[in-house]
């Protein structure tokens, strides 16, 4: 008995750490789409069947399984409607591979019992862990019933099967309920930590990693794809001013202003980056000398009229020098263009600040 309880426990294991992987990035819960509840629920119906597969034959008419934590689980990623279709296939399962018979009309009926009452337990507003403890004691409580019902006439066997599925079932529940959390909580870090490593913490564009990366990426396809690239670098003139005057938290307050500008200017395709300090850049696919123009002087205008409101609620103006390059245009080696632009915005500077230039 105790290999298959380790047997049950493996699976469910096995089951929750690769669906962990495959489903890493959707972030399972009772509001997922329609089709990955639909999945959910399918799943958790597999891993309900594999459970009875493997289980534990205590006469030929009781099989006592975890089908009842393969519920839980599907509730757990999918809510009521993973609990329905899972609880559906264990006992279409139950029904068409064991036959039709006393216990597998008694195992029906406890799998309807159990989506039902499981069902509305996921529904009240309680946390997770209370779900999962109120849904195996329900479960336990009516699969105790059944199989003492079962067993009539095997009563000295009823102690021997009380223990072990009792036992069993608060073992892998309260095993499987902290592996779940444990790989949520994991799942949620590495969630995080990708995020923060392509996003810069101030403005939440694009950091400068971030930027090399699909600024490598981009170089490769436009050079085979024979399609034009053009990169805006802005930087914020006399920055250094404003902190020096206001301080450099009203300094951050600017920066994440003129970041929501930017990337409220662009369109989606367009990649906004905080490049460092107080120096943006724009790097627009398929987008003409001409087209780059017209983005940069909007931008610039609009930086121009707008009133940064600091927290002492002073409006301050400030404005911003662009430099553009565009490929093939401007530069015929791709691989140049933040040079060439680098070039422009360093001309844009010198003569005068508040205004774009082309290199060419
Ligand atoms: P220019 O018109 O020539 O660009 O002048 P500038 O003052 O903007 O340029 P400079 O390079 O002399 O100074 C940039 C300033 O940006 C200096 C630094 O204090 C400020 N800065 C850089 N990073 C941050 C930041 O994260 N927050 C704040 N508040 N200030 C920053
Ligand atoms: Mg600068
Ligand atoms: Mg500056």
């Amino acid at each position: 008995m105790l290999n298959d309880l380790i047997i049950n426990a493996a699976i469910l294991v096995a089951f929750i750490s690769v669906g962990n992987q495959v489903f890493r990035d959707s972030g399972l819960d009772e509001r997922s789409p329609f089709l990955l509840r639909v999945l959910s629920g399918g799943i958790s119906g597999i891993l309900g069947i594999l459970l009875m597969y493997y289980g534990m034959n205590i006469t030929n008419k009781v099989i006592i399984d975890f089908r009842n934590i393969a519920i839980i689980i599907a509730g757990t990623l999918g809510g009521t409607m993973s609990i329905g279709i899972a609880a559906f296939i264990i006992g279409l399962f139950r029904v068409s591979y064991y036959g039709i018979s006393d216990s597998s009309i008694a195992a029906l009926i406890v799998t309807f019992l159990m989506d039902i009452g499981v069902s509305a337990i996921f529904r009240r507003q309680i946390t997770m862990g209370r779900k999962w403890f109120l849904s195996v004691l329900y479960c336990t409580v009516i699969s105790l019933i059944a199989i003492a019902i079962l067993l009539w006439h095997d009563i000295p066997l009823l102690p021997t099967v009380v223990i072990n599925y009792v036992g069993g079932t608060a073992i892998v529940s309260v095993v499987i309920y902290k592996y779940m959390k444990y790989l949520q909580g994991v799942t949620q870090l590495f969630k995080t930590l990708k995020e923060e490593s392509i996003t810069d913490y101030l403005t939440g564009l694009y950091n400068a990693r971030q930027f090399n990366r699909v600024f490598d990426e981009i170089v490769g396809k436009a050079i085979e794809d024979q399609k034009m690239v053009s990169l805006l670098l802005i930087d914020i003139d006399f920055f250094k001013k404003v902190n020096d005057t206001y301080g450099h938290c009203e300094g951050d307050q600017v920066l994440r202003e003129i970041g929501k500008i930017l990337s409220h200017s662009c369109r989606a395709s367009d990649m906004v980056s905080r490049n460092g300090g107080e120096e943006f850049s724009i790097l627009l696919q398929d987008c003409s000398a001409a087209q780059a123009y017209e983005t940069a002087e909007r931008i610039r205008k609009i930086v121009e009229n707008h009133p940064f409101k600091l927290s002492d609620g002073i409006e301050i103006k400030i404005t911003i020098s662009i430099g553009i390059s565009t490929y093939p245009e401007n530069v015929k080696d791709l691989r140049k263009i933040i040079e060439n632009a680098d070039n422009a915005l360093y001309e844009a500077k010198r003569t005068g600040r508040n205004k774009i230039i082309f290199q060419s």
